[in-house]
């Protein structure tokens, strides 16, 4: 595996690679659901570049830049063994200039959801993943569902700007006890642990319903909040797969979408029924 942390020279080198590229962009402090982008990117191209890049631009002041978790030499263990190509590990200072030409989230869209306590947020991300696809020139680029939103703008940006990449969607990978893998677990506390099954119990409260074919996303929100009492609710939403608002849950084209504090820990998690 060929280490590369300086963009150029990650472009230069990847110029020399005929065959399909995969990609997996991630922010580091590897775990299962990253793996399993991984795999995926390994089953489905010949070769694959994985980045790991804790990105200044999509974390707002006084959220956990600085102390967002990091596993340097695991990470570079894990990808070794999961047989990627290129590791990219670039520094901020390799992949911003002072005053820099970026892209905008979608006005709506990038502002709802997670965009409401976090603006700016979802334009960072596209910022990067922009430069990153542009360094890489992937044939395919691997996300979690696990970020709903996320994937859903990017595919967005693929299709606004015609950029020539297609986006796979790979399912959220969950620990034995239902809980959505996430670098930030490592932040929660063994209670906390057991407070944040409440997120993925109220997931399976919507699918309960929905079984016995209670539509209404009104009754849904609201039962999903009685399982997720006492924690902080960020939003609780049901909309369509084009993330639009829908009164009627519509089978096979809805995600049903949460996020909670669990003490400042922020959690997301999200079903697509
Ligand atoms: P991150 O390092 O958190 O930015 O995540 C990098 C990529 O891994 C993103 O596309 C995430 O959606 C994806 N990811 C994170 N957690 C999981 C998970 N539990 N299952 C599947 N994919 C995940």
């Amino acid at each position: 595996m060929k280490i590369i942390r300086e963009p150029l020279a990650l472009k230069e080198y990847l110029q020399t690679v005929k065959s399909r590229l995969g990609f997996v962009p991630t922010m580091g402090a590897l775990h299962e659901g990253h793996l399993s982008l991984i795999q995926k990117a390994k089953a489905e191209n010949d070769f694959v570049v994985v980045s790991i890049f804790v990105n200044p631009t999509q974390f707002l002041q006084g959220e956990d830049l600085e102390s967002y978790p990091k596993k340097e030499a695991a990470d570079i263990k894990i990808c070794e063994l999961a047989g990627v190509d290129v590791l990219f590990m670039p520094n901020a200072s390799a992949m911003y200039e002072k005053d820099e030409v970026s892209l905008q989230a979608p006005n709506v869209r990038g502002y709802v959801l997670e965009g409401t306590s976090r603006p700016g947020h979802f334009s960072g991300v596209l910022t990067v993943v922009m430069k990153l696809l542009n360094l890489v020139n992937p044939s395919r680029a691997y996300f979690g569902k696990k970020d709903a939103q996320q994937l859903h703008l990017i595919g967005l940006m693929v299709k606004n700007l015609y950029m020539n990449v297609t986006i796979v969607a790979v399912d959220t990978v969950r620990e034995s006890d239902g809980l959505a893998m996430s670098s930030r677990n490592v932040y929660l506390s063994k209670e906390e642990h057991q407070e944040a099954l409440k997120i993925s119990a109220s997931l399976k409260t919507a699918t309960n319903l929905v079984m016995q074919k209670n539509f209404s996303v009104a009754e849904i929100k609201a039962a999903m909040r009685q399982t997720l009492a006492p924690l902080e609710v960020v939003y609780v939403e049901i909309l369509n797969r084009d993330f639009e608002p829908l009164h009627e849950l519509e089978v096979g084209n809805s995600v049903i979408l949460v996020e909670a504090l669990v003490g400042s820990t922020r959690l997301l998690d999200n079903i697509w029924l």
